[in-house]
C-alpha cells in the first residue's frame, strides 16, 4: 500500500492519487485551515479503502471533528488557492535569497536546483494552471551554528515572525528541529535524518514578500 502525506504540498500543488497513491492523508490543521486555529485531519482514497478505515475510526471514537472546527476549516479552505499562490511565491523567493546569503551554508527547498529531487518536484508539484508550485516549507543551516540562538532571538523579537512548531498558517513561523519537533529522538537518529544543531525550519507565510526578506536579512546580518 502506498500512502502519501500531502500536508506540506496541499492538493493545490500536488495530487498524489493521480500519481499512484492508494491513500492520501492531510493534516487539515495546516494549509487547508490556513489560520492556525483548528485541529482536524482527512483521509482520501478509493471507497473500498475508506470504508475499511471508517469502520476502525468509528470504533475507536476518534474520527469526529468538532462542529466549530468544521466551520473554521470550511471557511479557511475557500482561500486555499490564493493563499497557496502566495506561499509558493514567498517560499521560492526566500529559498533563493537564503541560498545566496553568505551566512547560510545550505537551503533545503524542492524548488531549488540544488535539491536532490528538484527534477521530480518540477514534474509532480504542479498547480492547476500547470506551473510548478513548491510550497512554503523550507529549512536552512547557518554557517555558524553557535549563532543560532542569537539569530532566532533577534528574528522573533524584531519582526512579525513567530517561533512555533506548527505550519501552514498565514503568518511566517520558524522552529528549531534539533530542539523542538525532533527534540526527543536520539542523537544518532537526528544525524541520520540530517537534523543538525544549526538547522532552522521556516513555514513561509503570506505577508508581503519584501517584509519577510527584510526580517531574515536583518537577523542574519545583525545576529548570525
Ligand atoms: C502536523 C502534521 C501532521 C499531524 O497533524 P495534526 O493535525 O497536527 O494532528 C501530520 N503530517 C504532517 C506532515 C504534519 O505537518
Amino acid at each position: 500500500m502506498f500512502i502519501a502525506d500531502n500536508t506540506f504540498a496541499t492538493p493545490h500543488n500536488q495530487k498524489p492519487l493521480n500519481l499512484g497513491a492508494d491513500l492520501v492523508i492531510h493534516s487539515l490543521t495546516k494549509y487547508i485551515d490556513g489560520h492556525g486555529d483548528a485541529v482536524a485531519g482527512a483521509v482520501m482514497g478509493s471507497e473500498n479503502l475508506i470504508r475499511k478505515i471508517e469502520k476502525e475510526a468509528v470504533l475507536s471514537g476518534e474520527c469526529i471533528i468538532a462542529p466549530f472546527n468544521c466551520f473554521l476549516i470550511e471557511r479557511g479552505i475557500k482561500t486555499l488557492p490564493m493563499r497557496m499562490r502566495t506561499h509558493n511565491y514567498n517560499g521560492f523567493c526566500l529559498a533563493n535569497f537564503l541560498e545566496r546569503h553568505p551566512k547560510v551554508s545550505k537551503v533545503f527547498y524542492p524548488g531549488l536546483p540544488s535539491h536532490p529531487q528538484y527534477k521530480l518536484a518540477c514534474k509532480q508539484m504542479l498547480t492547476p494552471l500547470g506551473f510548478p508550485g513548491f510550497g512554503g516549507m523550507l529549512s536552512f543551516e547557518l554557517k555558524d551554528e553557535q549563532k543560532l540562538e542569537g539569530f532566532i532571538d533577534y528574528l522573533i523579537s524584531h519582526s512579525f515572525v513567530e517561533l512555533a512548531v506548527s505550519l501552514g498558517c498565514a503568518g511566517t513561523l520558524v522552529q528549531i528541529p534539533y530542539l523542538m519537533t525532533h527534540g526527543k529522538i536520539s542523537e544518532e537518529e537526528k544525524l541520520k535524518k540530517g537534523i543538525t544543531k544549526g538547522l532552522i525550519r521556516v513555514s513561509v507565510g503570506i505577508e508581503h514578500y519584501k517584509d519577510i526578506e527584510n526580517a531574515f536579512r536583518e537577523a542574519l546580518d545583525k545576529a548570525a
